[in-house]
């Protein structure tokens, strides 16, 4: 970071610690001037909104991708490390999008197409089970009308 004093030289971190879980202060000193300040970089978590089909939102859980994939995967040579993996890509192509809102809908095709590869019978159960689910939300809706 460039001396705000001078503005010749870079400056060095001379001392660094976090002042809260995310936020690290950083004492800084101009090799020039020796101006000394102090910056404070914010750790910006990574996250995600999942929009459900119902327009609620909740947020990203890879726990909630790998349950959904571990149940379609039940007695097929889907491995737990294959489970791990898929919801690992499936999080980084969330994160990674630089979107910070994503359907549950582009989540769900993201794992149909993964497991596509791996598994057929994962693959067809996996599709099914997500279909079945858009038709309970549909079916909740059209009770909570009648409420
Ligand atoms: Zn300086």
């Amino acid at each position: 970071m460039q001396c705000p004093n001078c503005k010749k030289c870079e400056t060095q971190v001379i001392d660094s610690r976090l002042s809260d879980e995310n936020t690290v202060r950083r004492r800084r000193e101009c090799s020039c001037c020796r101006f000394r300040f102090t910056t404070f970089e914010r750790i910006e978590p990574a996250r995600a909104v999942v929009i459900k089909k119902d327009g609620r939102e909740e947020p990203f859980a890879k726990e909630k991708i790998e349950d959904g994939i571990r149940r379609a995967a039940k007695n097929t040579q889907v491995t737990e490390a294959d489970v791990t993996c898929i919801a690992s890509e499936v999080e980084q192509e969330v994160f990674q999008s630089g979107e910070d809102k994503i359907t549950s809908r582009e989540i769900g095709n993201l794992i149909i197409q993964k497991l596509k590869d791996i598994d057929e019978v994962a693959y067809l159960r996996f599709a099914s089970v997500y279909k079945e689910f858009s038709d309970i939300e549909t079916f909740e809706k059209e009770i909570s009308k009648l409420r």
